[in-house]
Formats: structure tokens, C-alpha cells, sequence
């Protein structure tokens, strides 16, 4: 099949092409390189089913073109992580709801299915753990710019779904949680590339607020098997699903694991959210997936395991 992803030469976007071509697929990658990066596509460029095109998805003749000659279309492209989302939430929100509204009017003349990538951000400050698809969305005040990120994220699955209902567009919405592997850079944000790169260089672990705020990480290999699924199972369509890992871990905890696995001498300090982020900044407690749902449709299961993913990435790191 012709596949079009929007932000291929991102971290997830980047494993998804290599496993469509590793099946045979023809892949086609837009991106604009702004989060992106040539390098996360450099081994794939030469492939002979790979193709790349640096633009950005508010060029809309040629998002028609590409929209034009795809089967499916994944659309990744999007601003994140939360250090860049808090210091420009007027690129977050343009980038994230625009991009969507484009991609969906170009798919919807000739229904294309549409993955969009949306995120566990949206279930905002619940506490209601672990989190089901069908879950209310409690989002903080408007004037903590975290939540901008959620919001664009909840108006990509609005927009995507009002168009499944009103013009019949094949879409899929996928909630990931915080997704962890090779190539992933913490220069925006993402704690585990940047705990490790950390413990690596002997820096001090920098964990933000008291470090009992938990996350469950899941290994992007497990990621892009549950997309190479769900694209080809019909019942998926019209339909949400968490993408994630149960397997939860404070985030000291998390740096203390970073900090064994890699036998570092890395000192762990905890330091403010507002020096970390912004005054007010608000996190979540906690963010566990519920995935009854997506286990039952396609008997999705995690294989990668925490230690196994934070080993990963610091081999990636290391170069090895
Ligand atoms: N975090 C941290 N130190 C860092 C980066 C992040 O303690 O250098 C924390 C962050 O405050 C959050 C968790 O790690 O509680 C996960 O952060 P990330 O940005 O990776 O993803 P999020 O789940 O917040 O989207």
C-alpha cells in the first residue's frame, strides 16, 4: 500500500516508516523538520519504496497531492513536549488544530483512512486511574499553557470524528503514552532520553516537582506494532484507543532505574516546577492506560518492559 505520514522524520513517525517498508509498503514522508530531524530518516533514504518531502503540512497543494496518491495516511506531524508546548503555545495550538483541519478536508474528498495521533495528555488532571477511552477529560484553567497541548489534541479527535460521523471519513484515533525509544531527544522535554543523557555525561538527574508524579513508559516498537494492526482491521475505524504500557514507575524511581542501569555517579536533584517550566505550572499525578479495548480488538499487548527500554536507549545513546 501507499502510505503517507505527516512528521515521518519524528520519533514515532520514523519507526512507523521503517516497519511499513520492512512489510513492503511504499512510504511517503512530510515534514517540516521543525521537532523532526533528517537524521531519524538518514538509513531509510535511499530505500527504493521511500519518499521524502521537507514541507510543511500548511502547504496545502501539496498535502492534496500526497493525500491524493496514499491509501492511509498517518498524520504525526504535530508540536510536543512540554518544555517547547509552555514556551510557544501559539505554535502548539496553530501547528496541532490547523495541520489537522487540513490533513482531514484533503482525506475526506476521497476517504482516505486518517490515523491521528493524538495523546494521553488528554485526559489532563483525572485522577480517575487507569484511564478508559470513554473517560471524562479534565483539563486545567486556560491560563496554564500545558493545557493548550491537550486542548488542540481534544479538538484533533473532535474535528477527526465529526468528520467520520458527517462525511463518512474512514478515521482512527490513537492515544499514546509517553512513548520511549531510540532516537527520541530530550531537547523538548521527554524525561527518559534526557535522564539518560544525563547519567551518561555525569550530570545531575534533574527531577522536576517532588518526583512522586508517575508515569507508565512504553517502548515505540510495541507502539508501531499495534498501528501496523489497527490499519488493516476495519472495526478500528470511528474508534479511540490508548496505546500504552501499565507498568508504572514514579519519576524518581524512574531516575534512581536510569541511574543503576547505567551505573552513572549522577547525583538526583529535584528542582521546581516553576523553575522547571513555568510559574503555576501544573503536571499529572499519575497517567496509566486503560487497554481493555485495544487488547480485545487486536490483542495488543506490550512486550518491551521498563529496564528493557531505559537499556534501549542507552545503547542508542551510547552509539553501540
Ligand atoms: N520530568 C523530570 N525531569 C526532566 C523532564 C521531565 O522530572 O528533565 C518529569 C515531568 O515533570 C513529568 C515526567 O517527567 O512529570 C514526564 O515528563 P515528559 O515531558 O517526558 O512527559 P509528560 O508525561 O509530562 O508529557
Amino acid at each position: 500500500m501507499r502510505i503517507l505520514i505527516t512528521g515521518g522524520a519524528g520519533f514515532i513517525g520514523s519507526h512507523l516508516a521503517e516497519a511499513l517498508l520492512a512489510d513492503g509498503h511504499e512510504v511517503f514522508v512530510l515534514d517540516d523538520l521543525s521537532t523532526g530531524s533528517i537524521d531519524n530518516i538518514a538509513h531509510i533514504k535511499a530505500h527504493d519504496r521511500f519518499h521524502y518531502t521537507i514541507d510543511s503540512v500548511f502547504n496545502e497543494p501539496l498535502v492534496a497531492e500526497l493525500v491524493d496518491r496514499a491509501a492511509v495516511v498517518f498524520h504525526f506531524a504535530a508540536a510536543v513536549g512540554v518544555k517547547l508546548i509552555v514556551q510557544e503555545p501559539v505554535h502548539t495550538i496553530e501547528t496541532n488544530v490547523h495541520g489537522t483541519e487540513v490533513i482531514l478536508r484533503h482525506a475526506a474528498k476521497k476517504r482516505k483512512l486518517v490515523f491521528i495521533a493524538s495523546t494521553s495528555e488528554v485526559y489532563g488532571k483525572s485522577a480517575d486511574v487507569p484511564f478508559r477511552e470513554t473517560a471524562d477529560l479534565v483539563l486545567g484553567a486556560t491560563t496554564r499553557h500545558r493545557w493548550a497541548y491537550a486542548c488542540s489534541k481534544a479538538l484533533d479527535e473532535f474535528l477527526a470524528l465529526a468528520h467520520w460521523k458527517e462525511r463518512k471519513l474512514p478515521v482512527v484515533i490513537v492515544r499514546f503514552f509517553n512513548t520511549v525509544g531510540p532516537r527520541q531527544t530530550g531537547q523538548y522535554g521527554m524525561v527518559v532520553p534526557t535522564f539518560v543523557r544525563q547519567a551518561l555525561a555525569g550530570e545531575p538527574i534533574t527531577v522536576f516537582g517532588d518526583g512522586t508524579q508517575s508515569r507508565s513508559f512504553t517502548y515505540v516498537g510495541d507502539v508501531v506494532g499495534a498501528l501496523l494492526k489497527l490499519m488493516v482491521e476495519p472495526r478500528a475505524v470511528g474508534e479511540v484507543f490508548n496505546i500504552g504500557n501499565v507498568e508504572e514507575v514514579s519519576i524518581r524511581g524512574l531516575a534512581e532505574r536510569v541511574k543503576a542501569l547505567t551505573g552513572s555517579a549522577s547525583e538526583i536533584v529535584t528542582i521546581p516546577y516553576d523553575q522547571a517550566y513555568e510559574a503555576g505550572f501544573e503536571d499529572m499525578p499519575r497517567r496509566v492506560p486503560d487497554l481493555t479495548k485495544i487488547e480485545a480488538l487486536i490483542g495488543y499487548r506490550p512486550e518491551v518492559g521498563l529496564d528493557e527500554i531505559i537499556r534501549r536507549v542507552v545503547e542508542s545513546q551510547r552509539g553501540v
